[in-house]
C-alpha cells in the first residue's frame, strides 16, 4: 500500500533521511521507533506529501505521491494532485488541533462534505458510526473544549477515518495525553488494526502496543533504518548496538 523507496531528505545541507526502504502492505501495522530526531516525523510527512523528498520516490496503492529524480531532474507533482493524494492518507498527530468552533460531529464531516463534496446527511451518518467505533457515540454535539484529551484525539482518528484514507499515519498520538488517558486511545488504533484492517504506519514510544498490535517494528536511528522486523525479534532480541542502546533506555 505504501511503497517508500531509496528516499533523501535533506534540510539544507544537513541530511536527515538517508536511502530509506519500507513497505507498509494493506492492512499491515508498522510501528516506527527511534530517538528524537532520527527523521520519524519528517518520514510521515513525506508519505503526506507534506515535505518534498531530494530522491527516492514515495507510492500509496500504486500511485506516486513524493517527488523523486528523473533524468537527474526533480519531478514534480502539480499540487492538485498532490492535494488529491493528500485526502487519501489520514494523519493523526500529538497535537490533535481540532476546530474549536465546531461540535464533534462538525469536525468529523467537515472535510468529507467540503473536500470531497459528499451528500451531507450520508457524510453526518458516517460520521455517527466512526464516532461510535471510538467509543464517542452520544457526544456528537459537545464542543472539544468539552472534551479530556483522550476523547479530543479519538475525535481526531474518526475526523482522518472519514475521508476513507487508504491509509492512516499517526505521529505520536498519545505523547501529549496524561498517562490515565493513553490506554483509551491506544484501545482505539488497536482495534482498528486488528479487526477494521486499516493500514496503519505508527510513529510511538509505547513499546506494549508495538509488541501487541505491530505486524513489523522498524528502528531508525540519525535518519537511518537501522533494523526491523517481527515485533518480538526487534523490541526482545535486537542485532544493532544502537536499536539495544535504546530499547535499554525506554524499555
Ligand atoms: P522526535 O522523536 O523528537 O519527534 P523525529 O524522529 O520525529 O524526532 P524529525 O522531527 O523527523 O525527528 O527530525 C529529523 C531531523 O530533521 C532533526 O535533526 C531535525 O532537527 C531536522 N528537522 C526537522 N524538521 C525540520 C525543518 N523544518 N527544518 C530544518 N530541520 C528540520
Ligand atoms: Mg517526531
Amino acid at each position: 500500500m505504501v511503497h517508500i523507496q531509496h528516499v533523501d531528505k535533506w534540510y539544507g545541507n544537513n541530511q536527515v533521511l538517508h536511502d530509506i526502504d519500507l513497505a507498509v502492505e494493506e492492512g499491515e501495522t508498522v510501528c516506527l521507533v527511534g530517538p528524537s530526531g532520527s527523521g520519524k516525523s519528517t518520514l510521515l510527512r513525506c508519505v503526506n506529501h507534506l515535505e518534498e523528498i531530494g530522491a527516492g520516490s514515495v507510492w500509496v496503492d500504486g500511485e506516486l505521491v513524493g517527488y523523486r529524480l528523473r533524468n537527474g531532474r526533480l519531478h514534480e507533482l502539480r499540487e492538485a494532485d498532490a492535494c488529491r493524494k493528500r485526502v487519501e492518507v489520514g494523519m493523526v498527530f500529538q497535537h490533535f488541533n481540532l476546530f474549536p468552533h465546531m461540535t464533534v460531529l462538525e469536525n468529523v464531516s467537515f472535510a468529507p462534505i467540503t473536500v470531497k463534496n459528499e451528500n451531507k446527511a450520508e457524510a453526518r451518518e458516517y460520521a455517527r458510526s466512526l464516532l461510535e467505533r471510538v467509543g464517542l457515540a452520544g457526544r456528537e454535539g459537545a464542543y472539544p473544549s468539552q472534551l479530556s484529551g483522550g476523547q479530543q484525539q479519538r475525535v481526531a482518528i474518526a475526523r482522518a477515518l472519514a475521508m476513507r484514507p487508504k491509509v492512516m499515519l499517526f505521529d505520536e498520538p498519545t505523547s501529549a495525553l496524561d498517562p490515565e488517558l493513553v490506554g483509551e486511545v491506544l484501545a482505539v488504533m488497536k482495534d482498528l488494526a486488528l479487526t477494521g484492517g486499516v493500514t496503519m504506519l505508527v510513529v510511538t514510544h509505547e513499546m506494549g502496543f508495538a509488541r501487541e498490535v505491530g505486524d513489523r517494528v522498524v528502528f531508525m536511528d540519525a535518519g537511518r533504518i537501522v533494523e526491523q522486523g517481527p515485533p518480538a525479534q526487534v523490541l526482545g532480541d535486537p542485532q544493532h548496538e544502537r536499536t539495544k542502546a535504546f530499547l535499554s533506555a525506554v524499555l
